[in-house]
């Protein structure tokens, strides 16, 4: 869904580029008018979308030969083209991974029932009664507490290498689950929180030597070496409000932002790229903040047309 339409002027962010404009006005301008913020796509983020689709058919039929055809089809293409023999984002690996998985947890397993018409379910609310900022997203699941239906959660898959205490404790206020809590409020549901589905994407050992936790060879239980849980949040009603007054008041900032970059002419109002130097850079005063950002090369140059010529991409269209 395009973030910023030049015509009408109407913003629809999401939680993603809600992380843009707080992390760097040029990110999130040059974002905002259409560039594509990220060169190529990492083995970790594709395994992941494609893990999402399986874990989408999964949720809905509890077919585990379907759910792995949707995993095959989005991503084994791609990693036997793209990622290195021995990675733990090889497909023959992640799909064994996927598949333990799946073994282990059937539906019924699970605090709650999953609603299949709310998986992978997109959305688009206004954030300003007007209408002129909205806010789209797609929670992996929507789902009813078992034992109390009228109790509404959020279900996210999220793949990590190794999962820390910290990592999972990043989800106790995370901007993203507070958004769509934010969204199933605003349909009227009784929302109570968020459940982390949390899988661990590892390289499965293939040696022979003696497992000392296990005492059978390290290729025997390299699966039961696989962290998984599924963690409950509570989101109270004050988490909630408070990222609706942050979201929209990083949403009327990048409309302030994009003011800058627009010249009146007639017909309408033109983004000129020329004015970038107009917004700031504070992506530079983030640890690892530039290297990981797709316009690298077009800051690094000095943001200039010459470098815009060069380095710029126009996105056909935004994540
Ligand atoms: S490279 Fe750095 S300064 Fe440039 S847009 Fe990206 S984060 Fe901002």
């Amino acid at each position: 869904m395009p973030l910023f339409d030049p015509e009408s002027g109407k913003i629809s962010i999401s939680n993603h580029s809600l992380g843009y404009i707080v992390d760097c006005d040029t990110r999130a301008v040059l974002y905002s008018l259409g560039y594509r913020d990220q060169p190529f796509m990492e083995a970790p983020a594709k395994c992941g979308i494609g893990l999402h689709d399986g874990f989408a058919e999964y949720f809905c039929s509890e077919n585990k030969q379907a759910a792995i055809g949707k995993f095959t089809s989005s991503y084994r293409k791609w990693s036997d083209t793209n990622v290195a023999q021995g990675s733990p984002y090889e497909y023959d690996n992640a799909v064994r991974i996927f598949s333990f998985w799946m073994d282990k947890n059937p539906l019924s397993k699970f605090p709650f029932t999953v609603i299949p018409e709310l998986v992978e379910k997109g959305f688009e609310i206004p954030l300003l009664s007007d209408g002129s900022i909205t806010f789209n997203g797609r929670p992996d699941a929507v789902v009813a507490d078992r034992k109390h239906p009228e109790n509404i959660y959020i279900v996210d898959h999220k793949t990590v290498g190794y999962m820390k205490d910290e990592w999972l404790r990043g989800f106790e206020m995370d901007a993203q689950m507070s958004g769509y809590c934010y969204m199933a409020e605003q349909y009227g549901l009784n929302v109570k929180g968020v459940y982390i589905n949390a899988i661990e994407i590892k390289k499965l050992s293939d040696a022979t030597t003696a497992c000392p936790q296990h005492h059978v060879p390290r290729i025997d239980c390299a699966l039961k070496h696989v962290g998984y849980k599924v963690v409950p949040y509570k989101y109270n009603p004050e988490l909630i409000d408070e990222w609706y007054k942050t979201a929209v008041s990083e949403a009327v900032k990048l409309r302030g932002l994009l003011d800058k970059m627009g010249v009146d002419k007639a017909g309408g109002i033109v983004y000129n790229l020329s004015h970038i130097n107009r917004i700031r850079q504070q992506g530079r005063f983030r640890k690892n903040q530039c290297t990981n950002c797709g316009f690298f090369e077009f800051c690094k140059q000095g943001r200039t047309m010459q470098a815009a010529d060069n380095f710029l991409i126009k996105a056909k269209e935004h994540k």
